[in-house]
């Protein structure tokens, strides 16, 4: 079994043709996804699919962490495949191409309180250029 179809299957949810298509156009991709650009592909391969429906399928990758939310600051909502598993980890989103790193190395699960809070969880996001953008 693939390490997606665990993931799915570990949070309840089904191995269904349309979770599988989403996840193999990602890995295609290899980049970060807006829903309509995975909706395009989707609605050639089973036809009639509404949007609603593509972002309930992209929603639920997330929960079972085949997917990751990436923020940019234009409105959009943007996705990407995440790699690792379980651990704790952030990812880092080149500028140019939209394509995904990872790291593990993060100084704020140190911070436990901060005056007047008890610290639950953080969110980071790294952006930079990849070494192949570099290049060019
Ligand atoms: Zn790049
Ligand atoms: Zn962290």
């Amino acid at each position: 079994m693939s390490p997606h179809c665990e993931k799915l299957r570990s949070h309840g949810l089904k191995i269904t043709p349309k979770r599988q298509a989403i996840i193999a156009f990602f890995e295609k991709a290899k980049r970060t996804l807006r829903p309509e650009e995975v909706w395009t592909p989707l609605k050639k391969k089973f036809g009639r699919l509404g949007l609603p429906s593509v972002y309930r399928n992209l929603e639920s990758l997330v929960e079972c962490g085949i997917l990751t939310r990436i923020h940019k600051f234009d409105n959009n909502r943007h996705y990407a495949l995440c790699h690792a598993s379980e651990h704790h980890h952030h990812h880092i989103v080149c500028v140019k191409c939209g394509k995904i790193g990872e790291f593990e190395s993060c100084r704020l699960e140190k911070i436990t309180a901060v005056e007047g809070f008890r610290v639950l969880k953080h969110f980071v996001q790294l952006e930079g250029v990849c070494a192949g953008c570099e290049k060019h």
